[in-house]
């Protein structure tokens, strides 16, 4: 299986042979080659013997949220919002959520920050 990088806004999938894991002092890790992020690793491999290791499952599993602004013909911009759910398989996302238009706004940023403050409410009630 390979790996999946913890960085919600990154959420890589990696080979493992795209990865170099390391072991340090507070245990088996590896950086994603994409956004540096450190993951997690577990070694469950026979003490001694070979290492084995596989990539502890989370109860909250990342989303991956993309929040954009459209512009419009009127020279104002739309909030859009994408919200990729994970698998609780590691793989790819399962569900995604689309919204095109969530609100008019003057200034491109601000229509990101509006996306992106949905996209905070919605991730809290997920985890609850
Ligand atoms: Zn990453």
């Amino acid at each position: 299986m390979p790996f999946i990088c913890e960085n919600v806004e990154c959420r890589a999938v990696l080979a493992r042979g795209q990865v170099r894991s390391a072991h340090e002092d507070k245990g088996w890790c590896f950086y994603c080659p994409d956004c540096k992020a450190r993951n997690e690793l577990k070694d469950i491999g026979v003490p001694g013997s070979t290492v084995e290791l596989i990539q502890p499952e989370r109860s909250d599993l990342p989303h991956k949220v993309i929040a954009t602004a459209r512009p419009l013909q009127d020279g104002t911009y739309a909030a859009q919002l994408r919200v990729q759910r994970a698998l609780s398989m590691k793989g790819t996302y399962a569900v995604e959520e689309h919204w095109e238009q969530l609100g008019v706004f003057i200034d491109a940023q601000q229509a990101v920050a509006h996306a992106k403050s949905i996209a905070t409410d919605l991730l809290a009630k997920a985890r609850h």
